[in-house]
C-alpha cells in the first residue's frame, strides 16, 4: 500500500500497520526459539474401524507450548507459521517426530504392527521443493514402512496449481506413503479434479458429521460422498465423531474409519500405547 501511496506514503508511518509489522517480526522471532528450544509438541488422535472401533492409526496434531502462553492450539499460530515461512522447518519437525514415534510404538508393543500414522501437510510445505526428500529421509531415518504413513492435504492446497499438485503427488505416492483429502467438502474441488487425483482417502469434514444423525441434508451429503469415495475406490474416515448416535447412523452409511472425541482426544504417546495394548484385553463380563 505504501509502494502504490508513492510519494504520499504516509502508509509507512500509520501506527496500527507498523505495530503488524512488529508483531508479526516479534512472533517470528518468538516462533524461531521455539522450534530450537524444543516448545513444540505432538499429541495424537486415534482413528479407528468404523464396524469395531479398533484404533487402525493416529492423527499427529501439533501444539505449542508456550513459555508465557501456555499450551496453544495450531489455530494460534499454523497461519502465522505458514505466512513467515516458518511452516516448513516446523511441519519437517512434526512429519520426523511421528516417524520416530510410530517407530517407538512397533518396537514397545505387537499391537502397533499394523497402527498407520497420519500427518497433515500445510499449502507451503506442499509447494517446497524439497517435501519429497525431507518424507523419504523422515521414514528411512525412523525406520517404518512408507504404507504406515499417511500425508494429509486439503482441496485449497491442490486447485492453486493442479498440474504441479498432480505431480507432487505422484512423486509422494511413489516413496509409497498413502495420501489423504483434509476437510473433504469445504473446498471447492471439482470432480473432474478428484478423478485425477492419486489420492487413497478422503476424510470427510466434521461440519457434516455434525448432523448426520440430525439433518436429512447433512445426512444425504455424507452419504454422498461416502458413496464417491467408493465409486474412486477410495476410503472414507468421518472427522468430529462426538456421538454414540453419529457413530451409527456413519456405520450404517458404509464409512470406513472415525476420529473423534466419541473414541479418543488428541492425547499423549503414552495414552496411545495404553491404548493399544488395552485394547486385545478380553471384555470384562
Ligand atoms: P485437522 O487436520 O482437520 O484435525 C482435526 C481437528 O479436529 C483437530 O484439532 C482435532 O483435535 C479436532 N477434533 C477431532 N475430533 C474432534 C471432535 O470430536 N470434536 C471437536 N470439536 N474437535 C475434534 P486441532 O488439533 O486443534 O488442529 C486443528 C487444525 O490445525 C488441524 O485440523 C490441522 O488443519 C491443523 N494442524 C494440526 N497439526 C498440524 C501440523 O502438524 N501441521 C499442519 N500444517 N497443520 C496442523
Ligand atoms: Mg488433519
Ligand atoms: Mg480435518
Ligand atoms: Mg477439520
Amino acid at each position: 500500500a505504501a509502494k502504490r501511496a508513492g510519494r504520499n506514503a504516509y502508509a509507512v508511518f500509520d501506527p496500527s500497520m507498523s505495530r503488524s509489522v512488529l508483531e508479526e517480526a516479534q512472533q517470528r522471532v518468538d516462533m524461531e526459539r521455539g522450534l530450537a528450544e524444543d516448545q513444540f509438541e505432538v499429541l495424537y488422535q486415534p482413528v479407528v474401524d468404523m464396524r469395531t472401533r479398533r484404533v487402525t492409526g493416529v492423527e499427529a496434531l501439533v501444539r505449542w507450548r508456550h513459555p508465557e502462553r501456555g499450551l496453544l492450539s495450531p489455530y494460534c499460530f499454523i497461519a502465522a507459521a505458514e505466512a513467515n515461512g516458518l511452516i516448513v522447518p516446523l511441519g519437517r519437525w512434526v512429519l520426523r517426530r511421528a516417524c520416530a514415534q510410530l517407530a517407538r510404538w512397533r518396537a514397545e508393543t505387537p499391537a502397533a504392527a499394523h497402527l498407520r500414522i497420519n500427518v497433515n501437510l500445510s499449502a507451503r510445505q506442499f509447494q517446497y521443493a524439497g517435501l519429497v526428500d525431507d518424507v523419504a529421509a523422515a521414514l528411512s531415518d525412523a525406520g517404518i514402512p512408507a504404507n504406515h504413513l499417511t500425508l494429509e492435504i486439503t482441496e485449497s492446497m491442490l486447485m492453486a496449481d493442479i498440474t504441479a499438485a498432480i505431480e507432487t503427488l505422484g512423486a509422494l505416492r511413489s516413496l509409497g506413503v498413502s495420501l489423504a483429502i483434509d476437510d473433504f467438502g469445504t473446498g471447492y474441488s471439482s470432480l473432474s479434479y478428484l478423478k485425477q487425483l492419486p489420492v487413497d482417502i478422503i476424510k470427510i469434514d466434521k461440519s457434516f458429521v455434525d448432523g448426520v444423525d440430525t439433518d436429512p441434508d447433512d445426512h444425504a451429503l455424507v452419504n454422498a460422498m461416502v458413496g464417491l469415495g467408493k465409486a474412486l475406490r477410495m476410503q472414507t474416515v468421518a472427522e468430529g465423531i462426538e456421538t454414540d448416535a453419529q457413530w451409527s447412523v456413519l456405520r450404517r452409511i458404509g464409512c470406513d474409519h472415525g476420529q473423534g472425541y466419541l473414541f479418543g482426544r488428541p492425547a499423549d504417546h503414552a495414552t496411545v500405547l495404553g491404548l493399544l495394548t488395552t485394547e486385545d484385553l478380553p471384555a470384562a463380563a
